[in-house]
């Protein structure tokens, strides 16, 4: 089993959930989080951070494995974060305070092919619906 990133992540971006992982296996995309399932030791301990409920196991509400191909799939051609960063402008951090920096050693998603950043390209998922 693993925890994988569904789709109440897309365009929403708290990243409330990156700083507990304890193996660092979350990696940014343009408008969506994944977690690398070969990765993840599945401890959980994300799952209750995401305030809109984002983050499942696999075995859990994706009965065909599409969020789990997303998740494995972007995870190894998205840079790796670890730190917090800056929510979208037109959404307010679920803190109400300001984001802390991002990871900087991450490497720019520039580098990442313009196919892999737009994720509703992988089995025609509705990756880009604003639902949260
Ligand atoms: S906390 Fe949830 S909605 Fe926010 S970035 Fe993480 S998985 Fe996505
Ligand atoms: S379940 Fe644990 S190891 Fe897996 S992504 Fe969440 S915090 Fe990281």
């Amino acid at each position: 089993m693993t925890y994988i990133v569904t789709d109440a992540c897309v365009k929403c971006k708290f990243m409330d959930c990156v700083e507990v992982c304890p193996v660092d296996c979350f990696y940014e995309g343009e408008n969506f989080l994944a977690i690398n399932p070969d990765e993840c030791i599945d401890c959980g301990v994300c799952e209750p951070e995401c305030p809109v409920d984002a983050i499942k196991p696999d075995t859990e509400d994706d009965p065909d494995g599409k969020w789990l191909r997303v998740n494995s799939e972007y995870s190894k051609v998205w840079p790796n974060i670890t730190v917090k960063g800056e929510p979208p402008p037109t959404r307010p951090s679920s803190s109400g305070k300001r984001a802390s920096s991002r990871n900087t050693s991450a490497p720019s998603r520039a580098a990442v092919p313009d196919s892999a950043v737009h994720i509703g390209l992988i089995g025609g998922l509705p990756v880009f619906r604003d639902l949260c």
